[in-house]
């Protein structure tokens, strides 16, 4: 995922989901980020990077700012599916 400059724009439109993860011990806190609405604050143009959203990131249970960002592609099933018989 290197090499490509994401926005909140082109994530949003890979389908993509962004995880932040809370690095303080005993909190572990995870949550997806709402992309659409950092896009609507930040701008669809505003990079996306992990180096660019976390410090805009706080932990929403402890408010610690040691946050990682985890990026997934969209996984979910779709219909392509199995090719059928032969
Ligand atoms: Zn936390």
């Amino acid at each position: 995922m290197t090499g490509k400059g994401w926005t909140f724009q082109s994530l949003i439109d890979a389908k993509m989901t962004v995880t932040a993860f809370c690095h303080h011990a005993p909190c572990n806190h995870s949550q997806k980020l709402d992309l659409a609405k950092l896009r609507d604050r930040f701008g669809p143009d505003a990079p996306a990077m992990a180096d660019d959203i976390i410090p805009k990131l706080k932990c929403a249970k402890c408010g610690g700012r040691k946050v990682g960002t985890i990026y997934t592609p969209d996984t979910s099933p779709n219909a392509y599916g199995k090719a059928k018989g032969s």
